[in-house]
């Protein structure tokens, strides 16, 4: 990571890791803990309920991202549980969303994941769709909109996908870009990403 950033001429801190730690054994997951990774991508809610709770107050400024596809009668828990959720793609789940936040008090950051390989089966809002999901979201929902996030196709070429998300983000006045995996955060980081979501790189094989 800090070699990418080099590469792309980009400040060491201009970028952070969210080590996704999803289906992992706590036996992988500690000693990531003890080399002092505090930031992690889980995929199920209720998954990382399970492995997570109680483990703030042993290892503090931990802080717990939800990257996986959201439901909205999961909405209550999510909010509850995660300090930014990244995958708001719909206006269902927006103003569950929404709800959650006046009802708890709480405000999760929010990004708005979209689908910008266009697949039939990955979550997010299209390309074309972002900037009136965008506004829905700021007018009519209240919502903060910190960023956006995006899985590309696993064919193809990853650059346009993350010019792409990048550009969305541009027009909108949106500055965090979570974006790049394993095999292509070096791209990512070039294109600008602002957060790589790193989960069989540090762990290996997920089981
Ligand atoms: C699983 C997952 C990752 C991590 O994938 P790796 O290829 O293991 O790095 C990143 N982002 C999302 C949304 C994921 O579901």
């Amino acid at each position: 990571m800090h070699k990418a950033l080099k590469a792309a001429g980009r400040p060491q801190d201009s970028a952070i890791l969210t080590a996704v730690s999803k289906t992992q054994a706590w036996s992988a997951i500690e000693p990531v803990l003890e080399a002092g990774q505090r930031r992690f991508g889980e995929n199920r809610v209720q998954e990382a309920v399970e492995r997570w709770d109680g483990k703030r107050d042993l290892y503090p400024g931990l802080e717990l991202r939800l990257i996986g596809p959201l439901q909205s009668n999961k909405a209550a828990d999510a909010v509850a549980f995660f300090d930014v959720i990244e995958t708001v793609d719909r206006d269902k789940i927006a103003r569950a969303i929404a709800d959650e936040i006046q009802k708890q008090a709480r405000s999760p950051q929010l990004l708005i994941q979209v689908n910008i390989g266009e697949e039939e089966q990955k979550a997010g809002i299209a390309p074309r769709e972002a900037d009136t999901f965008i506004k829905t979201a700021r007018e009519t929902y209240g919502l903060t909109v910190a960023g956006l996030m995006c899985i590309p196709p696993v064919e193809g070429p990853r650059g346009p996908c993350f010019a792409l998300l990048k550009k969305i983000a541009g027009r909108n006045g949106i500055t965090q870009l979570s974006m790049g995996m394993s095999d292509d955060y070096e791209t990512a980081l070039a294109f600008g990403s602002t957060e790589i979501r790193v989960g069989s790189a540090i762990f290996g094989a997920r089981s």
